[in-house]
């Protein structure tokens, strides 16, 4: 597939199929010259309101590659690029005993790249299958009964599983298509390996989840579910086994330690045993619902076509005087708020949607930056106790039950208007002043912030857009400190990965680094030192 051309575009209404036509058409080709074309990359240019139109990047091939690279020279619309070998995996065989503890993106890629170089390990996790976690979660949300070691954080799958499931990524790392292949083949919609802003969807990601967990088990891995990890056990500074659930020791050589942001418990843990530890800046907010409708209109500047995806937003304002930054964050569209609580007495928003993106609403969080002084402690974990202090907060304000509180959008920026906290945030939310659920800097700079979103984005600051509180969760408090090769420098043969050891942010960069951690241990046990 050596030729690529890109910015062909074609209006909502025009049909794909005639991508072939106008790409031979630019080329003063006919049609059936150009061999396999398929798409490589699709995305929206809504920069002209009303006039909205999709942008394609398509690869093919021809007969004769030389003539068409003469005759084409100096066209910037299209490159030739040389046939990408696939990726080689040689077997290795290997005695050291590997634990990966999580089956987050992380532990679950570093556990799939694994399997191609033959390798096997068990997979301990402290959460449920994702069918029952499923359970749970619905039980959590109707009712308000938080089961703390299976709910939106923890179990099959991590803490995406109940997500938008968006797969962006601003890294261009080589292994990101290498990714949304291994996803695409265990289920994911095929469009994830070319939209410019691909999900998958919490419905869906379910079902992936599921088939890569069958895939592990065939390839002979262990998968261990209500198995957590509670203790380490070193000899001379190098690991050689770990604890499971305070009571059974498995041997173990290689840790891949895939915990996630949530596992306060985990990072506790680390703590006490010594691991290379550091307080980590990461943002805090509160998250925003507008109809999805209206969203559609400040974007396209119309209604939506059915061919247009549910229209999204990313903004972000700086105030230089304070350095504070407003921004938003993991926005969903056609999704909904939910309770994303993984401990007793803490209220935590997130949002979700399904692969159709069909909800009426749109949410988004809405968060600034908190820098590690910010904290109020020097302990490596003191943004731990900053993000659960305020999460209590809310749950007191919310008035228990994991009730969160909300307010309008307008009663928020003190602005005239009516309207009511209206949210698809459940079990329900307790209409409240937001002015105490967070440090004043953060609703300072929020009220700053959305003000200036609401002059980029006409009609963002509207009585329809309820706030809710608060989004605590956005990325590790926490850095677990780690070499060139991936390696605690104070145990040997523990790996931090992924977005709880705060090298990741995010289903596809966690997973990325998940594979990364894989090939470091295939080039080490195929080089033992
Ligand atoms: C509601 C929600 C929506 C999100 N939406 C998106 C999105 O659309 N796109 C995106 O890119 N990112 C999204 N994210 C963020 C994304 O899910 C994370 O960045 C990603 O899952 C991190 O991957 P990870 O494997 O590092 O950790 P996690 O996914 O957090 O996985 C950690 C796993 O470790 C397990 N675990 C914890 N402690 C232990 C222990 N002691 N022993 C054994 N197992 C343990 C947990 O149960 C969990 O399964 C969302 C997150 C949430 C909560």
């Amino acid at each position: 597939m050596p030729f690529i051309y890109r910015n062909l575009t074609l209006l909502p209404e025009e049909s794909e199929d005639s991508l072939r036509t106008l790409a031979a058409t630019e080329l003063g080709l006919p049609p059936q010259a150009l061999r396999d074309l398929r798409i490589l990359r699709k995305g929206v240019d809504a920069r002209r309101k009303g006039r909205v139109k999709l942008v394609y990047t398509v690869a093919f091939s021809v007969a004769d590659e030389a003539a068409l690279r003469r005759q084409t020279a100096g066209n910037p619309s299209l490159e030739w690029q040389p046939e990408q070998p696939a990726p080689r995996f040689i077997p290795i065989r290997s005695r050291q005993q590997i634990v990966i503890a999580g089956s987050g993106p992380a532990g679950l890629f570093t556990a799939l790249r694994l399997a191609e170089y033959g390798l096997t390990a068990t997979l301990i996790e402290r959460g449920q299958p994702v069918e029952q976690r499923a359970l749970d979660v619905q039980q959590f949300w109707r009712n308000g009964q938080l089961n703390p070691e299976s709910n939106v954080q923890f179990g099959e799958g991590g803490a995406g599983t109940f997500s938008d499931g968006k797969l962006t990524s601003r890294s261009k790392d080589p292994l990101v298509p290498w990714v949304l292949e291994q996803l695409a083949a265990f289920g994911a919609p095929p469009e994830v390996r070319y939209l410019a802003k691909p999900h998958i969807g919490t419905d869906r990601l379910r079902r992936v989840v599921i088939a890569i967990r069958e895939h592990l088990l065939a390839k002979g891995f262990q998968i261990r579910f209500a198995s957590r990890l509670t203790d380490i056990i070193a000899r001379e500074g190098r690991l050689v086994a770990v604890t499971v659930n305070d009571s059974q020791e498995l041997p173990c050589d290689l840790l891949i330690l895939a915990t996630g942001h949530s596992a306060r418990d985990t990072y506790e843990l680390m703590e006490r045993r010594g691991v290379a530890l550091e307080r980590k800046a990461f943002a805090m907010g509160l998250r925003v619902e507008h109809p999805q409708e209206l969203i559609d209109r400040i974007q396209y500047g119309g209604a939506r076509h059915p061919n247009l995806p549910a229209a999204d937003y990313a903004v972000a304002w700086n105030n230089s005087a304070t350095g504070r930054s407003a921004y938003s964050f993991c926005m969903c569209p056609g999704g909904v708020v939910i309770a994303g609580a993984s401990e007793a007495g803490g209220v935590v928003t997130n949002g979700m949607s399904g692969q159709k993106r069909n909800s009426p609403f749109a949410n988004s969080a809405l968060v600034v930056n908190v820098g590690v002084d910010d904290f109020g402690g020097n302990g490596p974990l003191a943004g731990v106790h900053f993000q659960r202090r305020w999460e209590r907060q809310a749950f007191q304000q919310g008035g228990g039950g994991y009730r969160a509180p909300a307010q309008n959008l307008l009663a928020f920026l003190k602005l005239p208007g009516k309207g009511g906290a209206s949210t698809t945030y459940r079990p329900g939310v307790v209409e409240s002043e937001l002015d105490g659920v967070l440090p004043a800097y953060i609703i300072t700079t929020l009220r700053e912030g959305i003000a200036d979103f609401g002059r980029r984005l006409r009609g963002f600051v509207t009585a329809e857009a309820t706030l809710i509180g608060i989004e605590s969760r956005t990325s590790a408090p926490v850095r677990i400190l780690r070499n060139g090769h991936f390696e605690s420098p104070s145990l040997a043969g523990l790996y931090p990965a992924g977005e709880g050891a705060g090298y990741a942010g995010g289903i596809m960069s966690s997973a990325v680094d998940g594979v990364k951690i894989a090939d470091s241990i295939a080039a080490r046990l195929s080089h033992p030192a």
